[in-house]
């Protein structure tokens, strides 16, 4: 620790270590739906006010971390349980903006190393609707868990891939923004999580150090000229930090970018800036745990934007004119075998191009099962954001009427236990919990089929 961060900042953190097990519990609201509003009025779910993380907007300490599985609001994805020092990705975001002078438009993002899912649901929040963000996790399990906290979130904009770093050769100069949230020996998370204390090794320092190079030169090409990688880590040791950052400017040309006013006593704690340009998030210095980020620039010699060409697809609509639960003039829809796709139309053809180049495990919305000349409303439909904005509204589409529950009926619904509706009308049912989607039902009248995914439900007793 003296070693990587300094004694002053080394003695601060030992201290805190000691005295302050388990840190402080943090959340991330979800814009779309209901935002910080939402949570800031039912701040009685955390035990009381929350308090704003400094580098994040929607960020928030909670003052009691309650049981998140018995809150429907966390399943909803009205809201994304992330650790305060995780949420840089705003900060990153901004200076990236602000040093590439670029007014969004369509910008191409990889998030490589992306499950469970914090950096990829923070990123789509700070997204345009025209940019497109692949969530990527090379572990196949991560990466389904991955695909279910995104469909969670509700973002449209993202294409959900399981590979491995070197497979994204094929996308030579594709990336404007790569984020490598990298495997790490996990120093950062000691104070937080002790048992991981006895992983730790110098021999483990040295095996991260040498992989996340391997991941490093393995995307690199991958990055557009003049494009952006954000490089992180959850541990202090200067192997895995500024020497990989040593490595990219010195073995791949790459040039740090700075974050003006962000390092040094500031309203956000004392954030250390590392020799080589990144920072360093020490607990005892900041309200969070150890985290360690860094901007670099590829050079832009080959030109300003990508020179990557997606090859023009044929839209696929035709066969589903009649679909009824998305505007048509906003998505492309596809039939794959029965469940019915829906891609937001400016990213259709971008989305198609991917799957032709990486293992995807889930992309545009899944909208509907056809069945015979029924369309049965998909899960993911009822999160995604076209759903929060209709809700909203109050404007929801033909043949799908909405009913609000109260939480005892939202968790019987989590838990697929038996539900009934009584006086809401026959059909397809959105369940609506304190204004954001939850999911359908089919009501029959004296029972109603829970369209829920059995993967989903709660597990444990919801008697509480
Ligand atoms: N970014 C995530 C978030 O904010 O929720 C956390 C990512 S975690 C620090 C690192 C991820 O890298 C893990 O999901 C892990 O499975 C994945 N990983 C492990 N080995 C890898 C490798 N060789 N290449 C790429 N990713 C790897």
């Amino acid at each position: 620790m003296e070693a990587s961060v300094g004694k002053e900042a080394s003695d601060l953190f030992v201290g805190q270590y000691n005295d302050a097990a388990g840190g402080v519990t943090s959340v991330r609201s979800n814009p779309k739906k209901g935002g910080d509003t939402l949570l800031l009025e039912n701040d009685e779910l955390f035990g009381g006010p929350l308090r704003r993380v400094a580098w994040c907007s929607n960020g928030h300490y909670l003052a009691q971390r309650p049981l998140f599985t018995l809150d429907p609001l966390f399943h909803a994805g009205a809201y994304y349980v992330q650790e305060a020092s995780s949420m840089f990705s705003e900060v990153a975001m901004k200076a990236i903006m602000e040093d590439a002078a670029w007014d969004e438009g369509k910008l191409r993002l990889l998030d490589l190393c992306a499950a469970p899912g914090g950096k990829s649901t923070h990123i789509l929040s700070l997204l345009g609707k025209d940019s497109l963000l692949v969530s990527n996790e090379v572990i196949k399990s991560r990466s389904v868990v991955l695909a279910d906290n995104i469909a969670k979130w509700g973002s449209h904009n993202v294409v959900v891939s399981n590979n491995d770093p070197r497979d994204f050769k094929s996308l030579s100069e594709y990336f404007n923004i790569i984020f490598v949230d990298a495997p790490c020996s996990g120093e950062g998370m000691f104070r937080k999580e002790p048992e991981t204390v006895n992983e730790w090794s110098m021999a483990n320092v040295e095996l991260c150090a040498a992989r996340q190079r391997r991941i490093l030169q393995d995307i690199w090409p991958s990055l557009a000229p003049g494009g952006y990688l954000v490089y992180s880590t959850c541990t202090f040791n200067h192997f895995e930090n500024d020497g990989n950052l040593e490595f990219l400017i010195n073995e791949m040309g790459a040039e740090p970018v700075d974050v003006a006013g962000f390092a040094g006593n500031s309203e956000y704690g004392n954030i250390l800036k590392t020799s080589h340009g990144g920072f360093q998030f020490v607990p005892g210095m900041v309200e969070g745990e150890g985290q360690f980020f860094a901007i670099v620039k590829k050079s832009t010699l080959c030109g300003e934007k990508s020179r990557f060409r997606i090859p023009g697809m044929k839209p696929s609509g035709n066969l589903l004119k009649k679909f009824p639960y998305l505007p048509l003039q906003e998505y492309d829809f596809e039939l794959k075998g029965d469940m019915v796709k829906a891609y937001p139309k400016g990213l259709a053809n971008e989305i198609r191009f991917l799957e032709t180049k990486l293992k995807i495990v889930s992309s545009g919305v899944a909208a509907a099962i056809q069945k015979g000349r029924d369309f049965i409303p998909h899960a993911d439909l009822a999160l995604s954001e076209a759903f929060s904005e209709m809700i909203s509204q109050g404007k929801l589409p033909e043949g799908i009427n909405a009913v609000e529950v109260s939480r005892d009926d939202a968790l019987k619904f989590l838990a697929k236990e038996p539900l009934v509706l009584s006086g809401a009308p026959l059909g397809y049912i959105l369940l609506i919990y304190k204004g954001v989607g939850l999911g359908f039902v089919k009501n029959l009248g004296n029972r109603t089929n829970n369209l829920l995914p059995m993967a989903r439900r709660i597990r444990m007793s919801i008697a509480k």
